[in-house]
């Protein structure tokens, strides 16, 4: 025997060092090994701080947690492995067998499809609402209902929920009221100010920002509600990847630089499509055609978003035409890039409503959505100025 120590012999320890990284270092070990079984009894009961297993949790995801509570002004938030699952620790991790829940007529695709169809099946049941019109709402509540879902400013059409209202009516009632602030993002909108419960959003979206992370969050205002969450989570195994939460903190140290940037960008792009010959309407909360304009400068306190949806003339050819037009811009189903992206509901998000249900929401086949990223302004215009006029 040459060696006395074999080389897969652990753990051979970090160096020593007396001076602290400045960047949060990657932690993917699965495992944490502690002193003796006390001190892993102490670490269960709470009295010592420590990790056991990734998935009941990480550093990275402390850290993400922690930067994500701050911008909330919460706190003991879970971060889970999309915002899927942010929206799933919510709606299964704290209602039951017998509950019902009202879901606004817009959210996110597969937040519908939970409420339509998985909710059902394990004997929770949904109504959805359109959540600008409160006696809507009001008609939709049940005495079992226990919670309402809904998105600041919905996709793809940018109409704006009436959070006053909608907080008023579920207080009064006893209704948890729940955000997904993924459009609006931290920097436009608090929901906990508006009197909101529960706060989720898709850190794949802004927050991370580069299209290269998926990552959900959700917080509620009573800890044991984040508790019971923290539990589902860890259960069902929606934890994230180290990997994936320390790309998303990288992202998210500039993310108020990066929404500032875009905000503005699309509240010009927006008045420029506007003017351009061949763009029937454009759709941007806070501009004075906007149907809604009242209530998203009294909630979004004078900001805005870096969605823009706009109608082009001439149906399905010309929407073909203007994604071809569109140089240096992706026809891809996301947001919160720091590329502009564009997105066309027809054949995507919209695909599998008949004509006539997108005919109601206003969404034919020249219906554009764009998440506006970090190009110069100018430039973006000028592109689709070109696009639209190629197209049109
Ligand atoms: C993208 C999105 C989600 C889902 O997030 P993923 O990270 O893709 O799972 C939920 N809500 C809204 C509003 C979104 O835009």
């Amino acid at each position: 025997m040459k060696n006395s120590r074999s080389s897969i012999m652990r753990p051979f320890g970090l160096p020593d060092s007396v001076s602290t990284p400045v960047a949060t270092p990657l932690s993917p070990s699965v495992v944490y090994g502690s002193a003796n079984p006390d001190e892993l009894d102490a670490q269960y009961e709470g009295k010592l701080q420590g990790y056991t297993y990734s998935r009941e949790g990480h550093p990275n995801a402390d850290v993400v947690a922690k930067h994500l509570d701050a911008m909330e002004d919460a706190d003991g938030g879970v971060v889970v492995g999309s915002g899927m699952a942010a929206v799933s620790c919510v709606l299964m991790g704290l209602l039951q067998s017998g509950d019902h829940v009202i879901g606004a007529d817009q959210l996110y695709g597969r937040s519908l499809r939970l409420m339509k169809e998985d909710l059902p099946r394990l004997g929770i049941s949904t109504t959805l609402a359109n959540p600008s019109n409160i006696d809507a709402v009001r008609a939709a509540i049940r005495p079992e209902t226990k919670l309402v879902l809904v998105e600041v400013v919905s996709n793809p059409t940018l109409a704006v929920a009436d959070i006053k209202g909608l907080a008023r009516l579920c207080s009064d009632r006893g209704i948890l009221l729940a955000v997904d602030n993924t459009f609006t993002t931290p920097r436009a909108f608090k929901p906990f100010d508006y009197g909101a419960d529960i706060v989720i959003h898709s850190v794949t979206k802004l927050l991370a920002g580069h299209s290269d992370v998926m990552l959900g969050y959700a917080v509620a205002k009573d800890p044991a509600l984040n508790e019971r969450m923290r539990v589902f989570s860890v259960t069902t195994g929606m934890t994230p990847s180290p990997f994936d939460c320390w790309l998303a903190e990288r992202g998210m140290l500039s993310f108020e630089l990066r929404f500032d940037r875009a905000e503005e960008t699309a509240k010009k792009l927006a008045d420029h499509l506007a003017g351009c010959p061949g763009v029937k309407r454009v759709i941007y909360p806070t501009r004075e055609d906007h149907p809604d304009q009242m209530r998203a400068l009294e909630l979004l306190e004078g900001r805005g978003c870096n969605m823009v949806s706009f109608e082009l003339n001439g149906g399905r050819d010309a929407a073909n035409a203007f994604a071809r037009a569109a140089e240096g811009l992706s026809f891809a189903p996301t947001l919160g890039d720091v590329g502009t992206t564009l997105s066309h509901p027809a054949s995507s998000s919209h695909r599998a409503l008949s004509a006539e249900n997108r005919a109601l929401l206003g969404l034919s086949e020249g219906f554009f959505r764009v998440s506006v990223g970090l190009e110069d302004p100018d430039v973006l215009c000028g592109i689709f100025a070109e696009a639209v006029s190629a197209a049109t």
